[in-house]
């Protein structure tokens, strides 16, 4: 297995993926299209049936059944997609066979040093193969690890009949990085009961909580007039913000919390004594908690709105995703099974709440409840990027693990 996920990850890193925000298309990037493309022959080379590809670039293939029980449907998915923070054009990947523990040169001329004094984490890789970056662009293991392990499961599955699953569904998407991923994602036709995605870091994370997430835009209107005769007459719009900001608990913001706790993040603050425009994001994991924010804002809005005058202060908040823990945990079995994977496999699951959101934070509000699970890979979106051959043969057997589980659960 070793050599054939070295040979599908080098080959997927070297096309350049990159996606692009200012871009209107999907995929934003023409790259994309060749890896996505690439994907599609190869599985129908593996034998994948129902291989498609539609007109927004999401490719999607089925493993049929094998079994007489009735096994739900799962799926897992992989983004084609690298992080727009870094250059992905000309990945060179190197193999670092046996890794002893010290300095890995990545480019001897630029003197650019992946180094244990500044990730300690490297201890956990003596005697790993490791594949990294030559020191000027990112590596792309974030997803094209996951890519490389679902399709080498699939690959395993198919030369291995006598291990017994139910339908198998694999989807490879554009633009997760820009947050577009999940928005064309046709659930119908992808018609899984269940999903993963294989879009995590460090062997072991298993994820299930996301933030639940709202924006907020303040504009205040003031009244500017010359200051030396402004007496009950100006507004300065500028203090109302101050005075609104005032209001709010200071110690839940970002750099206050961690953990479960949510925050308000005062994003931007622009304006005069004319007017002004905030700029808030709201996190909260817990929903009650999320909307007593969400109300909390609104409420001082009001008090502000009847100091200052209905019309002088203006809020526009809108929800952005959810906690998928809240879609996930009524099928918890789900998580579960990840995890006794993991066990099964002597892998010590690793489950934290994400600061963040996920491809899954949407999907599971689409009808598709999305645990994340590791990939194997480390330094995401930078040049000091990679990831370990081990664990990523690791999280290709706790795919096919998670496959076997699904089938052995189910009622005969
Ligand atoms: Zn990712």
């Amino acid at each position: 297995m070793k050599n054939e996920i070295i040979e599908r990850f080098t080959s997927y890193v070297k096309v350049d993926t990159q996606s692009n925000e200012e871009s209107e298309t999907c995929p934003s990037t023409p790259g994309q299209w060749t890896l996505l493309h690439m994907l599609v022959d190869e599985l129908k080379a593996i034998g994948m049936e129902e291989v498609t590809i539609d007109e927004n670039g999401y490719v999607m293939a089925t493993l049929p059944s094998n079994t007489e029980k009735e096994v739900p449907t799962i799926g897992f998915l992989a983004h084609v997609d690298t992080a727009t923070d870094f250059t992905g054009t000309n990945v060179n990947p190197q193999i670092v066979e046996d890794y002893d523990g010290n300095d890995i040169v990545l480019n001897d001329s630029l003197h650019i040093v992946l180094s244990p004094q500044d990730f300690p984490n490297l201890a956990n890789y003596k005697g790993h193969t490791l594949i990294t970056t030559d020191g000027t662009t990112l590596l792309g293991a974030d997803n094209k690890a996951g890519i490389t392990e679902i399709m080498t499961a699939m690959a395993y599955l198919i030369k291995h009949p006598e291990i017994k699953h139910g339908k198998v569904r694999v989807a490879f998407t554009p633009d997760e990085e820009i947050g577009r991923g999940p928005q064309k994602f046709d659930v119908t036709a992808f018609n899984a009961k269940y999903a993963y995605t294989v879009d995590g870091g460090p062997i072991g994370e298993l994820e299930y909580e996301s933030f639940n997430a709202a924006g907020a835009k303040i504009t205040i209107k003031g009244n500017n007039i010359h200051p030396g005769s402004a007496k009950g007459k100006m507004v300065n719009s500028v203090k109302i913000a101050m005075e609104l900001q005032s209001k709010l608990p200071v110690e839940e913001a970002p750099e206050y919390t961690e953990g479960y706790e949510g925050f308000y993040h005062l994003l931007s603050l622009n304006g005069d004594v004319e007017l002004t425009k905030m700029n808030y994001i709201i996190r909260d994991h817990d929903k009650e908690k999320f909307n007593a924010k969400k109300a909390n804002l609104e409420q001082i809005v009001n008090e502000l709105k009847v100091k200052y005058g209905e019309k002088n202060i203006i809020l526009e908040m809108n929800d952005q995703y959810y906690n998928m823990k809240d879609k996930i945990e009524p099928e918890m079995h789900i998580v579960d099974i990840a995890y006794e994977a993991m066990k099964s496999l002597d892998i010590e699951p690793i489950i934290s709440p994400i600061r963040g959101g996920t491809d899954g934070s949407q999907l599971s509000y689409m009808g598709l409840p999305t645990p994340n699970i590791f990939t194997g890979g480390e330094n995401f979106h930078g040049k000091y990027e990679f990831t370990s051959v081990d664990n990523m043969i690791k999280a290709t057997n706790v795919i096919i693990e998670i496959t076997k589980l699904f089938e052995e659960k189910a009622e005969a």
